[in-house]
């Protein structure tokens, strides 16, 4: 079998500073409940020069240092022929770093503004091209797995854009094969909340490109889903956490998709409900607001959130 990591490695962890300490933890955590790093791997680190793709690149190389296990890192760049995109900042970076990168060049810029009207979001076509150029890199770099810099309150926006605009209850996988079985993509910042990957670019003063080189207008939506997470968050300042843990505490008797629960079968099927999930006095109660929650997220537990 082959060797994975695990989050028991992580747990006596020390780094340089508390925050760096903090975020290797969860890092740690999310690596090894969806085992996506094995004896072996070949990470393609996709830096993008904020402070999501600098922090992940930055952990990861820590993990790295640390890791019982053996796993290579090759951080790349698509340099998308942005205006203004400072080229020079990314190579020089990555050379005092002594990790080994690629800078792709490719100019997806002019095909988006020229079949995407001025003062449109043009990230959805953007990104359909930046992905296919980055598979490709990977497969020519033999790159067994995609590192991703999505963070746990990408996983929150995108699961309620998902809820709200397109009727589908999902999120984003903390780690995916690509339809043609070709890549994996991992994401391990998914237990890593956004303010923290804020504070710990500041800290470790990472040269952030500007990300708005594009003219894109922002996607209204996921802007408003933010929005509405943080005016929620004043009222309930767990809620990012709760929503985390929501998403790791499925109970599929209680959705309406008869594909994930045979409501057919129901009487079998409910001898399969876990313990404290089948009570119907407890359902009524929550019904009829009778029950006044008590749960408080475990904000270092499930989630890994704080
Ligand atoms: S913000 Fe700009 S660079 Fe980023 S995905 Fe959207 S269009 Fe592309």
């Amino acid at each position: 079998m082959t060797a994975v990591l695990t989050s028991t490695r992580f747990v006596k962890l020390k780094a340089e500073t508390p925050a760096k300490t903090k975020l290797l933890k969860k890092m740690g955590k999310a690596i090894a409940d969806f085992s996506m790093i094995e004896d072996g791997d070949k990470v393609m680190v996709c830096l993008s020069g904020g402070k999501d793709s600098y922090t992940l690149l930055d952990l990861l190389l820590d993990v790295r240092r640390r890791a019982p296990v053996h796993f290579d890192i090759l951080a790349v760049n698509l340099d998308q022929k942005q205006p203004d995109f400072p080229e020079h900042v990314l190579p020089e970076y990555l050379k005092e770093l002594g990790v080994e990168y690629r800078i792709v060049e490719e100019d997806t810029y002019s095909i988006v503004t020229a079949h995407i009207p001025e003062g449109k979001t043009y990230c959805s076509l953007c990104s359909r091209l930046r992905r296919g150029i980055l598979y490709t890199t990977a497969v020519e770099e033999k790159c067994t797995k995609i590192a991703l810099g999505h963070h746990a309150d990408d996983i929150i926006a995108t699961f309620l854009m998902n809820l709200f605009y397109v009727g589908q209850l999902k999120a984003m996988p903390p780690i995916l094969r690509s339809d043609d079985g070709r890549n994996t993509i991992i994401r391990p910042l998914a237990y890593v909340h956004e303010k923290e990957i804020v504070e710990y670019a500041e800290e470790q003063k990472f040269p952030i490109i500007p990300c708005n080189l594009c003219g894109s207008q922002p996607n209204m939506k996921r802007a408003r889903v933010k929005r509405l997470v943080s005016e929620l968050a004043k009222e309930t300042p767990y809620i990012r956490a709760t929503m985390m843990t929501a998403l790791s505490q499925v109970t599929a008797s209680h959705l309406l998709d008869p594909e994930l629960y045979d409501f057919q079968n129901f009487e079998p099927a409910i001898k399969a409900i876990p313990p404290g999930h089948g009570s119907v006095e407890k359902e009524l109660d929550d019904i009829f607001d009778h029950a006044e929650s008590t749960y408080k997220p475990d904000l270092m537990g499930v989630a890994g959130l704080s």
